[in-house]
């Protein structure tokens, strides 16, 4: 078993449900435990910046998946709440990447481990660091790179229960 960090997010659509949805999905999944997640933050856009702000959490996932079927999982679920990639950095409904997986370092065409634009978004660092503030990414601790990043514009907006709402149903009702 392995503790993988996920990152979550989205800006269209209802992305607080989608997030949740996603946490209870993970949590369902046979090989695969929820052992932490983050507050709830709110963060304006990056990369392309004219669009809606959007919402971001992390969560830890101790799991007997293989790096890339965890990716092949993520990939399923962000599917299953109907994301449609365009255009990159565009909106969405739901984003879920790998952040860490272990200690492993990966670089597949599918795969990049740590993920390696991580160190540089406040949006990632800021929810990582709610459950994981000591550990090392490329050999620096999540608050040291977090000390770097430009938090201007984030605000958390609920606690660590912001998933466990009301169970929020599929699609279709
Ligand atoms: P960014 O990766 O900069 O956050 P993005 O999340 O918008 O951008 P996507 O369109 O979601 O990018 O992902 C494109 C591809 O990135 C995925 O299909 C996947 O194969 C690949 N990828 C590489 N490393 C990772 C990782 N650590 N976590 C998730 N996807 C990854
Ligand atoms: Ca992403
Ligand atoms: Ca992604």
């Amino acid at each position: 078993m392995k503790t993988a960090c996920l990152g979550l997010g989205g800006n269209i659509g209802d992305p607080i449900r989608a997030m949740s949805n996603a946490l209870r999905i993970i949590a369902d999944h046979p090989a695969c435990a929820i052992s932490a997640v983050s507050r709830l933050y709110r963060t304006p856009p990056w990369g392309k910046t004219d669009q809606s702000y959007f919402f971001n959490a992390c969560v830890a996932v101790l799991t007997s998946l293989e790096p890339e079927a965890l990716l092949d999982f993520c990939l399923h679920i962000e599917r299953a709440m109907k994301r449609e990639r365009t255009e990159r950095w565009g909106p969405r409904t739901l984003d879920i990447d790998i952040l860490t997986y272990g200690e492993d370092v990966l670089e597949t065409t599918r795969l990049t481990l740590p993920h390696p634009r991580m160190t540089d978004r406040a949006f990632v660092l800021l929810p990582l660091a709610d459950f994981a503030a000591d550990l090392e990414i490329g050999g620096r601790s999540v608050n040291a790179w977090l000390s770097q990043a430009d938090k201007a514009g984030i605000e958390v907006v609920d606690n660590e229960d912001w998933w466990r709402g009301e169970r929020a149903g599929n699609a279709d009702g």
